[in-house]
């Protein structure tokens, strides 16, 4: 696992260097709109906690900031109208998951049906 880049987009967005279309915040986490939205709802939830991604944020976040986290995430899907129709939650890890963003991030997508789980391709 690559070190924490503290100049990273979200670390950016995190300090208040760029801006964003924030949906939620509380202590532990901070939620905006994906500026290429590929859904309808295309939230990007992140801890403020400096997690590369979540097999970091799983074995090295406190309880308390796991549990923040998920809480968040209900949170944002209630408030956003998507948990009756379901939604999709992503988590892009690494080279291969095609992680772009080095700070750990969930994908809530919604809003239509989101197609496949993954390409077809092997
Ligand atoms: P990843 O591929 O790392 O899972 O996803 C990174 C996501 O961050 C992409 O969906 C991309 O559109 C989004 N993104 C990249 N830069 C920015 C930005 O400056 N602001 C926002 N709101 N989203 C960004």
């Amino acid at each position: 696992m690559p070190a924490y880049d503290d100049d990273n987009i979200f670390a950016k967005i995190l300090k208040g260097d760029i801006p964003c279309d924030k949906v939620y915040e509380d202590d532990h986490v901070h939620a905006f709109n994906d500026i290429a939205p590929q859904a309808p709802v295309h939230i990007l939830v992140i801890p403020k906690g400096k997690y590369v991604s979540i097999d970091d944020f799983g074995a090295n976040a406190p309880a308390e900031e796991i549990k923040a986290f998920f809480a968040a995430v209900a949170k944002i899907a209630a408030e956003k109208g998507i948990t009756d129709d379901g939604f999709r939650s992503i988590a892009n890890t690494g080279a291969d998951g095609g992680q772009e963003v080095p700070h750990f991030h969930l994908h809530l997508l919604g809003g239509k049906h989101i197609g496949p789980m993954v390409s077809k391709a092997a």
